[in-house]
This record gives structure tokens, sequence and C-alpha cells, in this order.
């Protein structure tokens, strides 16, 4: 599974950040999402889909079979 994010879509609430911070981080100037990893490891993809559906604005996308 790999996750794309789409920067000009993200209003940078925050909500993925919080729930799933090893994954997600905010831009330190504009407060957008930043990716730290775009393959999740195994043990986090549930807060990672949990983070999908909370994103007010649909802006994080992933994109399923590909597992390492
Ligand atoms: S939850 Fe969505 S809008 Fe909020 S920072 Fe993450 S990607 Fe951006």
């Amino acid at each position: 599974m790999r996750i794309t994010v789409e920067h000009d879509r993200c209003i940078g609430s925050g909500a993925c950040v919080f729930t799933q911070p090893a994954v997600f981080t905010q831009d330190e100037e504009d407060g957008r999402v930043v990716l730290l990893q775009d393959v999740p490891d195994t043990h986090d993809l549930a807060s990672v889909e949990r983070a999908v559906l909370l994103c007010p604005v649909s802006a994080i996308f992933l994109e399923r079979g590909k597992r390492r």
C-alpha cells in the first residue's frame, strides 16, 4: 500500500498528523501535510486508513496492492 497526498487540496487541519504522527507531519511554513513515509508499516495501516477518512478535504490517497 502506498500513500499519496494532494498538497494543493490540504487545508492544514492537522487531523492526519494527530491520527498518525509517524507517517504525517505539517510543513512549518504553510501547515500543509508532509509525508514522512509513503509506504506505511503494517502496524500503522489501520491508523493511516483512519487518517484518510478523517481528512476534511480528502487529500490523502491509498494505492492498494503494493505491500513490502
Ligand atoms: S488531514 Fe487532510 S487537510 Fe488536514 S493536514 Fe492532513 S492532509 Fe491536510
